[in-house]
């Protein structure tokens, strides 16, 4: 009996809307309006708001971008993030199809882990799943999987051998430009392009 296809799937600007939610934070905290469309290189979220600050504003951090990381996510931050319109349907609808692992790149190891581990439960509470949190983004390419799904080029850049499916997002738009990988606007489009992936496939 042949096998089902592996799919791996990321959660942080594929299925939960990781940076609307942290631009509220920073709205609130310094006033700073910063849109998802303004991230235009994937960066750990405390680096590009660091980046964005006057010298007066950095040095009350001296411990630099670091320092905003527990401001901008607090305890439960990544169990509250709201799912992208159709994400959980359709990671559903996988779980059901595929074999799919959730591979993450958790942003600290104290909270993260858990609320990210718990946010999975409470969405997908019926749905056979595997999870796996990694160290690095590049580190995800080392995980065998058929399909990864993904926004971040640094792990798309790190795959080998397995079919990348990259979720549009600002910080991807230079990288789509320059290279032909399958891609969706929205995470609820990924079954029609597993099947395209897959006709392509048997076509060769
Ligand atoms: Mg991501």
């Amino acid at each position: 009996m042949s096998r089902k296809l592996r799919i791996g799937v990321d959660m942080d600007g594929c299925v939960c809307n990781f940076a609307d939610a942290s631009s509220k934070v920073i709205k609130y905290i310094w006033n700073l309006d910063l849109k998802r469309e303004d991230i235009k290189v994937p960066r750990t979220v405390d680096i590009v708001y660091y980046d964005l600050f006057t010298d007066e504003q950095r040095a009350l951090y001296p411990g630099g971008p670091r320092d905003l990381y527990s401001l901008i996510c607090p305890r439960e931050f990544f169990y509250k993030l709201d799912p992208f319109e159709g994400a959980i349907e359709t990671l559903k609808m996988l779980c059901e199809k595929y074999d799919v692992t959730i591979i993450t790149k958790p942003l600290e190891w104290v909270n993260c882990p858990s609320e990210k581990a718990r946010w999975l439960k409470k969405y997908l509470p019926d749905s056979k799943y595997e999870l796996i949190m990694t160290g690095s983004m590049e580190v995800k390419g080392l995980i065998e999987v058929d399909i990864m799904i993904d926004d971040d080029t640094r792990v798309i850049k790190s795959l080998d051998g397995t079919v990348p499916i990259v979720v549009r997002q600002p910080w991807n738009e230079e990288y789509l430009k320059l290279e032909a990988d399958y891609a969706v606007d929205n995470f609820s489009e990924v079954p029609a392009i597993i099947d395209e992936v897959l006709e392509s496939i048997w076509l060769y």
